[in-house]
């Protein structure tokens, strides 16, 4: 068996990996715990040197990490250059804020002194997907690692060169041997190593199908796990919204990334008094965009990432038509070579309708038309996912107000949804559980233990 890391754009294998067999995985599992106890001894400011020297790396290596994420997963060269740009970032917010985060916090009780100390749990299992194959990787790693936990990486086995790049980056920053591992396995195996008793917890980000699975063995295993799952992101235009401006941006928070990230918004919900305007404006814009080569300047839309999520897609589209939705431009597949796809806009949606209901995990937007902003809030939340949203309006005020309504982890004010090192990131329902990012994420895989001292 293995693992085929194939270009998008052309439909050609690149290269393949075998697969490791389980006597390979018991020795890496084994040597990753042992090198957890001497991390675990380190101090947070000797760990925070070596993730400054990754995201050294990250800086020097940036073209050739970016070359090797537009090889595999098809994303715009410069969309890839950027990933690599925020994991240096990454990298440098916790090796400068971890100390702050896990210091100890003294509480008055009935203790002469009592405190609680923030330790490691011992190896993480990353289970990563390959929209955003560098960075959703260090969004989990940096933090857990800085507090003194080791990594082990199960990545998407359609980005085998990103997973053993992301290796050599650790080794390249001087990280001591064992602290980071990519195991090259498959999600079968993954399950077997979520139970095994030399991993300690587990995180996933990926597909709702993927997280119901890995919850339920954890759970078996009764170990700790974070799930940053999909999305049906509401994007509400309220009457009074700038909308110029917030088509304009309507378009990159669809369309980024080939409209495969969880948190692209992805159901324009509208009201009725500037439906038609935006509509018409959104889709000029999309009209603009153009597909080809992703490592050239001019092109603006890339392949998909798998010609077979470009079918999943555009099924969903032809059943969302016959269903009632009415089709605005797109609805095809582009070429004959590669997993291209048509920007697709679908007017007339509403629940009960595929593209409602489900995550479009691609280049199609869902324009929802409601009377007001009661029934934008009401439709935003009826849905079985609760990740992100946002909300346009020229009165912050009231932006606020129905931002605190929408339920989901981040609601973003004229602002296009996105994660950031210093504010917390996940999501509620479906979406998942758990947080990522911020103080919140660096707690999530550390034993928060009281100290009673009388
Ligand atoms: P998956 O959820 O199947 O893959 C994500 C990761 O989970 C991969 O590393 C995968 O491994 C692994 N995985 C899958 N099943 C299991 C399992 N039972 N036990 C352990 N690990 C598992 O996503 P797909 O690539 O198939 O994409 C399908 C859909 O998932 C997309 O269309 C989108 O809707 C959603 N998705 C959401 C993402 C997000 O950011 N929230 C990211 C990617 C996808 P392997 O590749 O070997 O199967």
């Amino acid at each position: 068996m293995s693992m085929l890391s194939i270009n998008p754009v052309t439909g050609q294998t690149i290269q393949f990996f075998p697969i490791w067999q389980a006597d390979t995985i018991d020795t890496v599992l084994r040597e990753v715990e042992s090198a957890q106890v001497g991390w675990a001894l380190l101090s947070v400011e000797q760990r925070a040197v070596y993730m400054r020297q990754l995201a050294g790396v990250f800086r020097q290596r940036r073209d050739d990490c970016a070359h090797l994420i537009t090889d595999e997963m098809g994303k715009l060269l410069k969309e890839a250059r950027a990933e690599i740009d925020k994991c240096a970032w990454g990298c440098d917010y916790f090796a400068e804020h971890a100390s702050t985060y896990l210091a100890d916090e003294i509480i008055v009780s009935d203790a002469s002194r009592s405190l609680v100390v923030y330790q490691p749990l011992g190896t993480l299992l990353c289970i990563m997907p390959w929209n955003f194959p560098f960075w959703q990787l260090i969004r989990a790693a940096a933090p857990a690692m800085m507090a003194g936990n080791t990594v082990v990486l199960k990545h998407a086995s359609n980005v085998p060169r990103c997973a053993l790049a992301l290796e050599e980056a650790f080794r390249e920053a001087g990280f001591p041997a064992n602290t980071f591992r990519t195991l090259m396995i498959t999600a079968n195996q993954a399950e077997t190593v979520i139970a095994d008793k030399r991993i300690a917890a587990v995180t996933l980000t990926g597909s709702n199908a993927a997280g119901r699975k890995v919850a339920t063995i954890a759970g078996q295993h009764l170990k700790k796990c974070v799930l940053e799952l999909g999305g049906s992101d509401p994007f509400i235009v309220l009457d009074d919204a700038d909308l110029e401006f917030t088509a304009a941006q309507a378009v990159t928070a669809r369309f980024q990334n080939m409209g495969q990230s969880c948190i692209a918004a992805k159901r324009f919900i509208l009201v009725d008094a500037i439906a038609d305007t935006f509509v018409q404006r959104f889709k000029m814009l999309t009209s603009e965009l153009r597909s080809g080569d992703p490592k050239l300047e001019t092109t603006t839309l890339a392949p998909m990432a798998r010609a077979d999520l470009r079918d999943i897609l555009h099924a969903q589209v032809e059943r969302s038509l016959a269903m009632g939705a009415t089709l605005v431009t797109g609805g095809k597949l582009v070429g004959t070579e590669g997993a291209y796809y048509a920007p697709t806009i679908l007017d007339q949606v509403r629940p009960g309708i595929p593209a409602f209901d489900e995550e479009l995990f691609g280049p199609v937007a869902v324009m929802v038309r409601v009377k007001n902003a009661e029934e934008a809030i009401r439709l935003a939340n009826q849905s079985p996912f609760g990740l992100g949203g946002s909300v346009w309006t020229r009165d912050v005020t009231r932006g606020e107000a129905i931002a605190r309504q929408i339920q989901a982890g981040s609601v973003f004010v004229n602002g296009v949804v996105k994660s950031d090192p210093r504010l917390p990131f996940g999501g509620i329902k479906e979406s998942g559980f758990g947080r990522e990012l911020s103080y919140h994420g660096i707690r999530e895989f550390v034993n928060i233990k009281t100290l009673w001292i009388g």
